[in-house]
């Protein structure tokens, strides 16, 4: 049996369900982004009782009317039909926002909800004609995280440190690997929504935003889809920055005359087409611009990801081939006139150049998206990750690191190694982010003694 199999087999005997997050509480934009990216999966039954397919997810759309166009559902295993969906986290929410007397919701195929409190609720169209309805349910989601237990040593501290430290290092491994194998199912299941390409596209975006912006980089790869971009040419830049709402302010006086030629001539490709994608703006509290080193920007690695949109074909051969020193070094040659020395659109020029994506994350997208794509056809990847130097560390992985091993030397040369890091990660988010007992019930030390 493989250390992931184990593993599994452990979390199984020893997880404890209730605890999870409830996507009640998550704000609108990232449920859509959830539901778009196939987190819910795509059947379904409908609230009166008919099994649901959802044939094509459609686009993000960006004219007035429902969130999601040229989309396609199934009825009963009967043929496709195309129109739009609505997501809402309330059913009620059709009503409240003037859905029922909107005539660009008349197209509305399917009606999706996480709630619809406790009275029966018709989805209708201006002309009377009932929506089908869609109740979804949260535990439907794979990994629901749940708040930061406190930060000290767990019961688990003793049982790990009797054990040798081979051992501990096969109970990491095993949790890597079974991690790695679910990012792979996820990815798996969004490839079969989307498409190889939008997939990747979309979550080497997830990365670059990782982790205080993944959630806007996220909506911005759904709502401009690679295909647009790519076909977009010269715009790409120019419509990254204007969705992502950076491009809003048209004083440029206080910039200085790097910065003014480089934010006009984006606006100067932005304007025409505002009009069109404006609806699809990214809300502006969702991005957190501050709290991060100034390399890690979101606008410069908005930057990095219109170059990827830019060198597609060899971003698609990287993923195919999946060689992390080919990976590496692809990254490292990517350049930017303008970013490859400015931190920010606000900062001075910095005269060494910078690295558009840096080492850290380059072995963040090896081992969220490279890897995981990889090991769904070639099992033997594993190998690659395992031998994956971590280039940092985070908070929750130190965290995780002092719940689990106390301050016991082990930690320093673990926290050297990406896998063992991301093991750690999904112990922590297996056990103590689902335990509510202050340890005292949960079952990982006791299951651990027995690996
Ligand atoms: S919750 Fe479980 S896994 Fe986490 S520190 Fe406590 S005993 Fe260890």
């Amino acid at each position: 049996m493989s250390p992931a199999d184990r593993y599994s087999q452990l979390r199984e005997r020893a997880i404890v369900h209730e605890s999870a997050r409830d996507p009640r509480d998550w704000a609108e934009q990232e449920l859509q982004a959830a539901w778009f990216a196939g987190a819910f999966g795509r059947d379904f039954t409908t609230t009166d009782g008919r099994k649901v397919r959802i044939v094509q997810f459609g686009v993000w759309n960006h004219e007035a009317g429902p969130d999601f166009a040229e989309a396609a559902v199934s009825f009963d295993d009967g043929a496709a039909e195309r129109g739009h969906i609505e997501l809402d986290p309330d059913a009620r929410d059709w009503e409240r926002h003037g859905h029922a007397t909107n005539e660009h919701y008349n197209g509305v195929v399917l009606h999706v909800f996480l709630d619809r409190g406790d009275a029966e609720f018709f989805t209708r169209t201006t002309e009377h004609r009932r929506i089908p309805q869609v109740l979804l349910d949260p535990a439907m989601l794979d990994e629901p995280p749940t708040p930061q237990p406190e930060a000290k040593p767990g019961r688990c501290v003793a049982p790990l440190r009797a054990m040798p430290e081979e051992r501990v290092r096969e109970v990491l491994y095993g949790a890597a690997q079974f991690r790695l194998r679910r990012k792979g199912a996820a990815l798996a299941r969004t490839t079969d929504l989307h498409g190889a390409d939008e997939t990747l596209f979309q979550s080497l975006a997830g990365t670059l935003g990782y982790k205080s912006n993944k959630l806007p980089f996220t909506l911005l790869a759904q709502r401009l889809p690679l295909k647009l971009l790519r076909a977009a040419k010269d715009d790409v830049e120019a419509l990254l920055f204007g969705v992502a709402g950076f491009l809003n302010q048209n004083d440029l006086g206080e910039f200085d005359t790097p910065t003014r030629v480089y934010l006009r001539s984006l606006w100067e490709r932005w304007w025409p087409r505002r009009a069109e994608f404006e609806r699809l703006t990214i809300p502006h509290e969702l991005w957190k611009m501050s709290g991060q080193r100034p390399a890690n920007h979101p606008q410069r690695r908005l930057a990095a990801l219109a170059q990827l949109v830019r060198h597609w074909p060899s971003v698609r051969s990287l993923r195919d081939d999946c060689v992390a020193d080919d990976i590496a070094k692809f990254c490292s040659k990517l350049r930017d006139e303008y970013w490859d020395h400015h931190y920010t659109v606000t900062s001075k020029p910095s005269a060494k150049r910078m690295a558009l994506i840096g080492e850290s994350r380059v072995t963040e997208m090896l081992a969220n998206v490279f890897l995981p794509i990889a090991i769904n056809t070639d099992p033997a990847k594993w190998i690659t990750f395992k031998n994956l130097l971590a280039t940092l560390s985070n908070r929750r992985v130190e965290i995780a690191a002092l719940r689990l091993f106390g301050g016991s030397s082990i930690t320093t040369s673990l926290l050297k190694s990406a896998a063992a890091q991301q093991g750690l990660l999904q112990i922590y988010e297996d056990f103590c982010q689902r335990d509510a007992s202050d340890c005292q019930h949960c079952l990982f030390p006791s299951q651990v003694a027995k690996w």
